[in-house]
């Protein structure tokens, strides 16, 4: 998984910033992201996720729509098969998103036609998996 991430960060120059806590963030323009190492599922799915503001689809959307596109980057490219209680932890992102969406106005909710459902709806599934 470190190695993946290391080899997609080359490939694509992006550069690296190492930090101790959870979480991280993605600069688009300067393209760098900033994340703990890689040791696990749960930093390995959130480095993937920062990559994926930078490399994935649906980068000009709002922001939920960058959101979900950055998860759905994750389930696209992971090398490793994700397990459900990963899945829960994206789920829980997304739903962080929505209930922070919700309280401020300029930030759109998707209607229930929108593919950012499709992408929910597949991490819920995943995270329900036996
Ligand atoms: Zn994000």
């Amino acid at each position: 998984m470190a190695e993946h991430v290391a080899q997609l960060c080359r490939d694509h120059r992006i550069h690296v910033h190492a930090r101790q806590s959870y979480g991280g963030w993605a600069s688009k323009k300067r393209r760098v992201i900033c994340v703990k190492p890689v040791k696990t599922q749960r930093t390995y799915i959130v480095a993937l996720h920062e990559i994926g503001h930078i490399l994935g689809a649906g980068r000009s959307g709002t922001r939920l729509e960058q959101e979900a596109a950055a998860w759905a980057f994750v389930c696209e490219v992971s090398v490793v098969p994700l397990s459900p209680a990963t899945y829960g932890r994206m789920l829980q992102y997304l739903q962080s998103y929505l209930v922070r969406a919700s309280r401020r106005k300029r930030m759109i909710i998707p209607p229930p036609a929108h593919w950012f459902w499709d992408v929910y709806r597949h991490i819920l599934a995943c995270s329900e998996a036996e």
